[in-house]
């Protein structure tokens, strides 16, 4: 079967190489070079600390659960790191959320649970949390660096014999009895059984071409860098630290395994869109005074990056009614995500099979 996968992303990427794995003949093409779409902008936080409703909370931690054997599989340096998901409290209205959070984790079978100070110090020892009024720690969470994920799903695909077309962007569609009967990239046809659209946040425009409605929200968001730094973070994947002051935002941070931290502010669904020097100076100042480490770091800006948001926060995933060879994937968390949505959906596009995992996140909701 001839799949062309458009959007060589870590969900893209990730679709792509399980494709290849089982036999497809797969073109990836990318109007830039793979990984540098929502998924170079990432916190590339691997979890389901937040994920609700519970369908979507299993969705993402039998996704998490997949990170580690497809790393393995990838067979290359991708920085993934575990170690869990530390956050806390200052006052009790917090503390009491927290609390209800960890015990419906819990019962949903998430490795969430509270701890105390004195773990808290043992885990971080760089850590200054002030006031703690509860906190508590996702064991199993971790990140990962998605560009080089992404980028090692396009060499794995190319090297199974599959093709990549890097910068090079896909401008129209041919259709012919009712189906996608090729994929125009410039002056070139990629004739097709198969189309799989994982453009990210063009894949609105694109699934649209094929007359197939894919509504996105905007969300831009902003998560700066600092130069690589020695080890700050000890044990944890990643920090949840509460506002310092009323109204404003909590800032989380993690560093990466090439020792860049990395810092946004709210949650991972903020939306933020301010990219100026002077933020970036701000929130790595705001990321310090818990980790004094951070003093002193440069901070360095990431422009705004947009996130893949349908509509109603959910996946997009499945072929489309409205153009039955069209497969539609899109989604925030694709991160989280990608390791399982790629081997779910190559078994549909594949073996023609419907997966009832993925039922509540068919496109046809939209239509
Ligand atoms: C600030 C921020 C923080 C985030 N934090 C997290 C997090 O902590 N954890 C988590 O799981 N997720 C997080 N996400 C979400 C996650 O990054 C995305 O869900 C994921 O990267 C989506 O991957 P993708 O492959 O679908 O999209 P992309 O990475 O955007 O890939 C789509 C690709 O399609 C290509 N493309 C577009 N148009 C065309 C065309 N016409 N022709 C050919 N190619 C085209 C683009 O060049 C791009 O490479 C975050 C996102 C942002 C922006």
């Amino acid at each position: 079967m001839r799949v062309t996968v458009i959007g060589a992303g870590i969900v893209g990427g990730a679709i792509a190489f399980h494709l290849a794995r089982r036999g497809g003949d797969v073109t990836l093409i990318d109007s830039d070079e793979p990984g540098m779409g929502a998924s170079s902008h990432s916190f590339a936080w691997i979890n389901a600390f937040g994920k609700e409703p519970r369908h979507y909370n299993e969705l993402n931690r039998r996704s998490l659960d997949c990170w580690d054997r497809f790393a393995r599989l990838l067979d290359a340096d991708i920085g993934l790191r575990w170690g869990g998901h530390l956050t806390w409290a200052s006052d009790c209205e917090g503390g009491e959320a927290l609390k209800a959070q960890v015990a419906k984790l819990q019962r949903w079978g998430y490795a969430a649970r509270l701890l105390d100070e004195s773990e808290m110090a043992r885990l971080e020892p760089g850590l200054r949390p002030g006031r703690v009024a509860a906190a508590a720690i996702s064991d199993n969470d971790g990140h990962v660096l998605p560009t080089l994920a992404a980028r090692a799903c396009a060499e794995r695909v190319a090297e199974m014999g599959g093709r990549v077309m890097a910068n090079s962007a896909v401008t129209g569609l041919d259709s012919s009895g009712g189906r996608i009967s090729s994929v125009l990239v410039g002056d070139e046809c990629v004739e097709c059984d198969a189309v799989v659209v994982a453009a990210g946040v063009a894949t609105t425009e694109i699934a649209g071409w094929a007359g197939v409605y894919v509504p996105q929200q905007e969300s831009p968001g902003v998560v700066v860098r600092t130069e690589a730094m020695p080890p700050t973070l000890k044990s944890v994947a990643a920090l949840y630290c509460p506002p310092l002051e009323d109204g404003q935002p909590e800032v989380h941070v993690r560093q990466g395994a090439d020792g860049v931290l990395m810092i946004g502010e709210g949650s991972q669904e903020s939306l933020a869109q301010d990219d100026s020097q002077a933020h970036a100076d701000e929130l790595v100042a705001r990321a310090a005074r818990y980790l004094p480490d951070l003093a002193g770091a440069r901070a360095v800006p990431v422009p705004v990056g947009y996130r893949p948001m349908p509509e109603d926060e959910l996946p997009v995933l499945g072929y489309a009614a409205a153009a039955p060879n069209v497969y539609i994937a899109l989604m925030h968390s694709g991160i989280t995500l990608a390791p399982l949505v790629g081997e779910l959906a190559a078994m549909e596009i594949l073996d023609g099979a419907r997966v009832d995992t993925l039922e509540p996140y068919r496109p046809e909701r939209f239509a």
